[in-house]
């Protein structure tokens, strides 16, 4: 694994780096390394823990959640230093209505946390994402939203009229918080909760982010391209298992390259 910033020479009062790690010992090797990504002009050093062999890019996954959280982190404190408040709260599901674009690496990773569900809120949670599935057919919208030569993001106002919630949202919150998609992680707003409802470009003002992991690990992932997150266990179902043709490393170094 590479230092892409170099090693400097590290002040008694640098921050501590940033740790972040993917991969079980038991599953195999694991390689670490140190890296230091620009982050808004400002060096952050990493200490990165991936697997060290060839696998699928869902194996990396856990490092991408968590850069994705640190840039949303970073940006909704900047975000305060200018006196906008992030309205985004436990209890405010409605952006969990609009198209949520994720990879394949994604996909495979919520079908798994699907998977570990206890019954019966496993089969409940099935139900929604086949009705969810069934709604978007319904609409015609299927091709439009799966077309991954096209990439119809802007089929993403046609899916929000239709008020799907997301399989996941329980009470008005994210039921997988810690495992939500990395767009989930990313959207921040400090517009009014309410204008979320019926979101307009002038309506909400949505946090710029230092970089962009989602479409990092989308550019990284392309093979398989972006799906709507309610059609994660068709994919998972139906298409082929991941390529494992690039190693740990390798897949880290693509998605870092693309922020
Ligand atoms: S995964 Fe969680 S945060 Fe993302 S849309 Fe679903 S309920 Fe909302």
């Amino acid at each position: 694994m590479d230092d892409r910033a170099g090693e400097p020479a590290t002040p008694d009062s640098a921050p501590p780096a940033e740790r972040l790690s993917a991969g079980d010992p038991a599953q195999g090797p694991l390689a670490a390394g140190k890296v230091t990504l620009v982050m808004g002009g400002e060096p952050v050093a990493f200490e990165l823990t991936v697997p060290a062999g060839p696998v699928a890019v869902e194996e990396v996954l856990p490092i991408f959640q968590g850069l994705s959280s640190l840039f949303a982190e970073r940006a909704a404190t900047r975000a305060a230093l200018e006196g906008r408040t992030v309205s985004c709260r436990a209890g405010c599901g409605a952006c969990c209505r609009q198209l949520v674009p994720i990879a394949a690496a994604e996909a495979r990773a919520l079908a798994r946390v699907v998977r570990s569900l206890p019954e019966p809120r496993q089969t409940v949670v099935r139900e929604r994402f086949a009705a969810a599935v069934e709604a978007v057919a319904d609409a015609g919208l299927f091709d439009q939203l799966t077309d991954l030569s096209e990439r119809r993001f802007e089929a993403g106002h046609d899916y929000f009229r239709l008020g799907i919630a997301c399989p996941f949202l329980e009470d008005e919150a994210c039921s997988i918080h810690p495992d939500r998609p990395l767009s989930c992680r990313e959207y921040l707003v400090a517009s009014p909760a309410e204008n979320c409802r019926s979101p307009t470009a002038e309506g909400i003002d949505k946090l710029t982010l230092e970089g962009d992991p989602s479409l990092a690990v989308l550019k990284a992932d392309l093979r398989d391209g972006w799906l709507p997150l309610v059609h994660a266990l068709v994919f998972d179902e139906t298409a082929p298992p991941s390529p494992l043709d690039r190693t740990g490393p390798e897949i880290l170094a693509d998605v870092l390259g693309r922020l």
